[in-house]
């Protein structure tokens, strides 16, 4: 059987990153940028004041203080139309063009006005402050963003303050997610003997937006060829295909030969993991790549963190690299561990002064939400039997 390293390098060496397309400024955040961005401007566009207050003459303020006449009054977005002579200055608002002639601004909280006239005491007052010089932020022609880099709100906004209002980026990944199961019925239905509700089309739905993919939940499909067969046909139409069921050992798990008859070609079936281990991986020949993930709710969200996730970064075009994600953390409880496979737990994981501490939860194995709401973590014991105590470190998975 495939190590879960093994599994994931086989599944990033099928995750190339989609084509670039253009993509409206107001759909790019999470995204990644596809081509190296030239400001249209200088910005400040002019020199401007930093705060609302008076520009002055700095030679009419030699200790700092001065009694000077107020030639106009300068909003943002307004022009100066007045020059500062000696003993005049103009009052200006934070972001205005500086006024011809001024060479420092001295704020408001250091002046005291009377009609026309302000008197200036500006104890620490220097030539020059308060103004930020046309350019100083960036230049007309300066690359202000490359190729590569993922667009936050800081890049967003940069992005509108160059003027672009549509850009180069790489797609959102769509990722398609098909419920498999006789015994599943809607959340909003109430199960009939036998029977329980579909978890996993909305755990998974949450897990792929938290991936920063947009996903398409196809509901569910009964454990039959034909409707497997059409769900499977509308999910290929995605970057990504999710199956939940169906790949384990019973007679019903029709999902690996229903995707091998539409032309998947499988690239391995189980990995040495628990909960997770009958996972099955394939591509499809337009290169969707299609996993089968086991039904139980941890399971499929186990395989999802370790590999559904990764591949959305790759096909995102994000850089990823599979050593950053775990982190080693304190256990703060005794932990028995028993399992021939490396085991992925639940777990509670904080940041502390010392590092991270990691508290594993009460938990009844992979077909138990409940034990599982409120984990940030899954805290990994490698296979075989052991006591680890308090304070022992392991490998924690941040969520
Ligand atoms: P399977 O992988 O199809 O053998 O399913 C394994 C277990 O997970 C069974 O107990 C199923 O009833 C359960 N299961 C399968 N699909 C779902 C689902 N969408 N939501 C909740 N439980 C599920
Ligand atoms: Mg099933």
């Amino acid at each position: 059987m495939l190590s879960v390293a093994e599994a994931l390098s086989f599944v990033l060496e099928n995750a190339r990153p989609k084509p670039p397309g253009e993509v409206p400024l107001a759909e790019a955040s999470g995204l990644v940028l596809a081509e190296d961005v030239t400001s249209d401007i200088d910005s400040p566009p002019h020199d401007k004041s930093m705060v609302d207050g008076y520009a002055v003459l700095a030679a009419d303020l030699a200790d700092g203080r001065a009694k000077l006449s107020v030639l106009e009054e300068v909003t943002a977005g307004a022009v100066p139309t007045r020059k500062i002579i000696p003993g005049c200055c103009t009052r200006i608002m934070t972001g205005a063009p500086l006024p011809e002639g001024a060479d420092a601004v001295v704020m408001v909280e250091r002046t005291r006005a009377r009609s026309d006239v302000v008197d200036i005491h500006d104890e620490h007052f220097r030539a020059g402050q308060n103004i930020m010089r046309r350019g100083k932020s960036l230049r007309r022609g300066d690359i202000v963003l490359h190729s590569g880099v993922e667009l936050g709100p800081a890049e967003i906004g940069l992005l509108a303050e160059v003027g672009r209002a549509r850009l180069h980026a790489i797609p959102p990944v769509q990722v398609a997610i098909v419920s498999s199961g006789n015994e599943l019925v809607p959340a909003d239905q109430q199960p009939a003997t036998g029977q329980i509700r579909n978890a996993n089309g909305p755990l998974l739905a949450t897990a792929v937006r938290k991936a920063g993919a947009t996903p398409h939940d196809l509901g569910i499909a009964r454990d039959e060829v034909a409707e497997l067969r059409k769900c499977f046909q509308a999910g290929l139409q995605s970057d990504v295909l999710v199956i939940s069921g169906g790949v384990s050992a019973g007679v019903l798990d029709l999902v690996p030969a229903g995707l091998t008859e539409l032309g998947v070609r499988q690239v391995f079936h189980k990995v040495n993991l628990k909960p997770g281990k009958p996972l099955w991986f394939g591509v499809a020949k337009n290169s969707t790549l299609v996993f089968g993930v086991p039904g139980n709710p941890l399971s499929s969200l186990v395989c999802f963190e370790l590999f559904v996730k990764p591949a959305i970064a790759r096909l995102a075009g994000r850089h990823w690299e599979p050593p950053q994600r775990t982190q080693p953390a304190k256990l703060t409880a005794e932990f028995r561990q028993r399992s021939d496979r490396p085991t992925y737990w639940p777990a509670v994981a904080i940041a502390s002064a010392e590092g991270w501490l990691v508290e594993p939860k009460a938990w009844q194995g992979s077909a138990d939400l409940r034990g599982f709401a409120g984990a940030n973590a899954l805290a990994i014991f490698p296979a075989g039997e052991k006591i680890y105590a308090a304070g022992d470190a392991v490998d924690v998975l941040l969520l």
